[in-house]
């Protein structure tokens, strides 16, 4: 038994479980091994931390632009006059529509998105792959559909609305722009790209790294044949996402959501699938994600290109697990509590980072009995003590500041196992 993966992807992701490892004799789909090596042959440079911006993409991205085999049109501009752009590649029959970034904050997939026109600008000709894409596809892309947000890392364009819930009334220019370039290329694919929440794992298994949707349509989540191809292309992605994943992967709450870009993509009649990127341990930049949705992506594409989406059983995709809220990051289970050097009282206690991806910033979550309480990550210090330091009213509560360190006895000065947090 030996893993199919590629040998440069083994040092890339250390902290990935392979649970479901591919023997050697397998067939392996399109296009996990071709995936890896176009995220990491051809990732941009520049775009190394998450937070980045306007500025800072369309500058990393400029030298793909010298290639002929890559198109840019400028479709307008956000609220601040900052460009929307469309970047386009291919010249086939079938239309597929990506964008990303409508979140301001959600900045994972602009940053695959960046690798994928930088290979389509440069492979060699003999990329089979490449080929095939151009022939077949006509591929748009909206980078960064909410500069004005990314700009300052938040959700919302710059009056403070979600252009997700501006697909109905399409007040926004960046709503507008969205919906505009759907309608004049009649898209018959798409990719609605973001981020989710990081405290959200699947039912009874891990944080959830990838979660996928194919979007209902109507309150009665029907499966017309618009959503059906979307939920068959979804099922290419888990499947071919499997053997990295395994369990960290999920499904989006399905629920009719009349307002979003997704649902009505697929009502006008654009199969469309969600990719949100979660977390990965030991990923804060997010750029073994970023390398994740290239894989992903590509996968879809070559299938929605190839037509063999259509035979692909949804099983991978059916059968993921619902996505489910955390409340905490992290739950030091097990211990004892001593306050400013009081008397040891046994109590739990959750964490929450201001930064969940980045794990800055820690306020207590509850203190107590939290035996049933879940979370990101569980430290167990069983008959340890957790010598917490008081805030400025001599006490500690949820959403104060943690600043606690685990140590093998009562005393201030025994042996530290673990801290956290500190005081200005
Ligand atoms: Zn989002």
């Amino acid at each position: 038994m030996r893993l199919i993966r590629p040998a440069w992807t083994l040092c890339a992701l250390p902290l990935l479980a392979h649970p479901f490892a591919v023997p050697a004799a397998a067939q392996e789909p399109c296009c996990r091994s071709a995936g890896w090596e176009v995220a990491e042959r051809y990732r941009v440079e520049g775009l190394d931390d998450r937070r980045f911006t306007h500025e800072q993409y369309w500058k990393a991205l400029a030298p793909a632009f010298d290639s002929d085999r890559i198109g840019l049109t400028r479709l307008g501009e956000s609220l601040e006059g900052r460009a929307i752009n469309a970047v386009t590649l291919g010249s086939g029959p079938v239309t597929v529509l990506l964008w990303s970034q409508m979140h301001g904050d959600e900045s994972t997939a602009s940053m695959s998105l960046a690798d994928l026109v930088n290979w389509f600008a440069s492979a060699p000709a003999a990329d089979t792959l490449r080929q095939t894409l151009a022939d077949r596809l006509t591929i748009t892309m909206i980078p960064m559909l909410n500069p004005d947000g990314a700009e300052r890392f938040v959700r919302e364009n710059r009056v403070g609305i979600d252009i997700n819930r501006d697909a109905r009334r399409t007040a926004t220019p960046e709503g507008r722009i969205l919906r505009g370039v759907r309608d004049s290329i009649e898209a018959d694919f798409g990719f609605n790209l973001h981020d989710q929440g990081t405290r959200t794992a699947g039912e009874d298994g891990p944080v959830v790294a990838i979660a996928l949707l194919a979007p209902a349509a109507d309150e009665e989540r029907s499966w017309g044949p618009v959503r059906q191809s979307a939920r068959q292309v979804a099922a290419v992605i888990a499947a071919t996402l499997e053997p990295d994943l395994g369990q960290r992967m999920a499904r989006y709450d399905d629920e009719f959501t009349p307002r979003a870009f997704g649902d009505n993509m697929q009502l006008w009649g654009t199969s469309t699938v969600l990719i949100e990127s979660g977390l990965l341990a030991g990923d804060p930049q997010k750029q073994e994600l970023r390398k994740l949705n290239v894989v992903a992506l590509l996968s879809a594409l070559h299938a929605i290109a190839t037509g063999e989406y259509e035979d692909h059983s949804t099983e991978a995709y059916d059968e993921l697990p619902m996505n489910l809220s955390l409340s905490n990051d992290l739950l030091l289970l097990g211990g004892e509590l001593i306050l400013g050097g009081g008397e040891p009282i046994r109590a739990d206690v959750a964490i929450r980072y201001e930064d969940a991806v980045a794990r800055t910033g820690p306020r207590y979550g509850e203190i107590g009995d939290l035996a049933d309480v879940a979370a990101v990550d569980t430290l167990d210090v069983t008959e340890m003590l957790l010598h917490a330091e008081p805030g400025s009213d001599g006490t500690i509560r949820a959403g104060e500041a943690a600043v606690l360190t685990v140590r093998r006895g009562r005393e201030a000065d025994s042996d530290p196992v673990w801290s956290i947090g500190k005081r200005d």
